[in-house]
């Protein structure tokens, strides 16, 4: 008998107003975790009027008084880590060690917003002599944050950390399979000092309650992260109402390796590009762009490191069984297209029996820029190689798809990594190394694969809003 979660509303346990429940799947035993409710568009509503009655308090508090709660939240964050990752591993099957790096990077999260509370303040502006004109910073009101599977709490501390910094309230959406650890958030937070109403959880699907959420009246901004799809249904309810949007969508990220570069460490950091949470990482580095002069070597040593991967172990299941369907169905397609399978691949995965959504990772070799493995972001242990000849052809490979989230550059000579930078169209370019990227470094998209930014001092200034005011004293 599993137990049954709730909302987070108004600082306490809410059941759903709906009757409709379903089970939570453990990824990695393919068995059952929580009683999930299906949340209802009043549980929506309920939820925005307890963040927008919240919303006038929890503005107006002192920004330090802010700060010392966020701290109080990432200290409470730390403190409970055994029972955060008892229930994120319950949701997504993870690595412990992976686990632990999430927990810690989610309470860094708040430490971080804690001391850059006084940050939005605004400019004095000279205008004329009588006159004294200055900007403001100021926060929405309500926020509605949204967020998916694969990266559950940290998600939710890399959007709600800066929203309740800026002085909003927040309506926290998770994906509906994996929402434990964000009510478990919420709760931590209350029991740290966070007023009742300005954190809420509302705990369904996105199919019965997204839209709700969104076109709600009293929500005035929304984060999203999650699928293209999604996202720009998301953007036409927001145009709807006019209202500001961040979207953090998909990417199809390029790692170019150039013949000069180290190639031990490329093929390392490669690896762990695209197979960290056994590839369900929006900024997984999947084209694996290399110079024909050190290829085969290049190849020979992620295959190679690839396979030290070892379910259970260092590598995590699919988090939902439809994202191992999926997952399936783009190994048959690579196949068929002419991708050649140097570790993993079709076959290799039809073999594999066992409970739990694992995937074994795949290394397709001959991958032409035009196939669908190397156009569509699978969101599993997937890599693509693609090889190039020059510089010009490895630029115009990784720019040519419809994402741009990351890229990274492999080389020895630092006027190519600067040149070739630049002409990445990429939110972030990682140069000699694949790097997770600090809490402290803006973190968004490009092309299909959104704009606005998380992250960094931008991310904290997208919870916020412009006012200028100008006073005269010429009466
Ligand atoms: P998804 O289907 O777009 O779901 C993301 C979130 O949106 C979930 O909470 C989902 O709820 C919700 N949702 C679904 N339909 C909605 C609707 N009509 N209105 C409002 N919300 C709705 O994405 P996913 O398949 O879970 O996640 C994988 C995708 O996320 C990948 O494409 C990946 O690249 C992207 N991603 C991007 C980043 C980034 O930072 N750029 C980070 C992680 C993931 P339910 O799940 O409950 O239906
Ligand atoms: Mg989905």
């Amino acid at each position: 008998m599993t137990h049954e979660l709730q909302h987070w509303i108004n600082g306490s346990a809410q059941a759903s107003s709906g009757s409709d429940r379903s089970s939570g799947t453990n990824p990695a035993t393919g068995g059952p975790t929580v009683d999930l409710p299906r949340g209802t568009v009043d549980d929506v509503d309920s939820a925005v009027r307890s963040a927008q009655a919240a919303s006038s308090g929890w503005r107006y508090v002192a920004s330090l008084e802010r700060g010392r709660t966020l701290a109080a939240i990432a200290a409470a964050i730390r403190s409970n880590a055994d029972e955060l990752r008892e229930v994120e591993k319950a949701d997504t099957g993870k690595p412990d060690a992976l686990l632990d790096w999430e927990i810690e990077n989610s309470a860094t999260y708040f430490d971080y917003y804690a001391a850059l509370v006084n940050l939005p303040v605004g400019d004095v502006i000279d205008t004329v002599p009588e006159e004294h004109a200055f900007t403001r910073r100021e926060p929405f009101g309500v926020v509605a944050i949204v967020t998916p599977w694969n990266l559950p709490l940290n998600q939710a501390a890399r959007a709600c950390a800066p929203a309740l910094a800026a002085g909003n309230s927040v309506v926290l959406k998770p994906a509906h399979t994996s929402s434990q650890s964000s009510v478990l958030l919420a709760r931590l937070a209350s029991a740290a000092g966070l007023p009742d109403g300005v954190l809420n959880v509302v705990v369904g699907s996105g199919s019965a309650i997204g839209d709700a959420i969104v076109s709600h009246p009293l929500v005035r901004k929304v984060a999203f992260t999650g699928s293209v799809g999604v996202g720009q249904r998301i953007g036409r309810l927001a145009a709807e109402k006019v209202i500001p949007l961040t979207l953090e969508l998909g990417g199809k990220s390029a790692n170019i390796v150039f013949g000069d570069a180290d190639l031990e460490v490329a093929a390392r950091e490669s690896v762990r590009g695209f197979l960290t949470n056994a590839g369900q990482v929006c900024s997984a580095g999947t084209r694996l762009l290399v110079h024909s002069s050190v290829h085969d070597e290049l190849v020979a040593r992620v295959a190679e490191l690839t396979r030290q991967h070892v379910r259970g172990e260092n590598l995590g299941p699919m988090i939902t069984r439809d994202q191992f369907d999926l997952v399936h169905q783009y190994l048959g397609t690579a196949e068929r297209e002419g991708a050649v399978p140097v570790t993993g691949g079709e076959a290799a995965n039809r073999a594999v029996s066992g409970p739990g959504f694992y995937v074994e990772p795949t290394v397709y070799d001959g991958v032409d820029n035009g196939m669908t493995i190397a156009r569509e972001e699978v969101f599993g242990p997937v890599l693509s190689v693609i090889t190039f000849e020059d510089e010009d052809e490895a630029v115009r490979l990784a720019n040519d798809s419809d994402f741009g989230l990351v890229a990274a550059v492999w080389t020895a000579d630092i006027s190519r990594a600067f040149r070739v930078s630049r002409q990445l169209e990429a939110g972030q370019v990682f140069v000699n190394t694949w790097s997770t990227a600090s809490v402290q470094t803006p973190f968004g998209g490009q092309k299909l694969s959104g704009y606005g930014r998380e992250k960094g001092i931008e991310g904290l200034l997208s919870y916020t809003q412009l006012k200028s005011i100008i006073i005269s004293y010429a009466h």
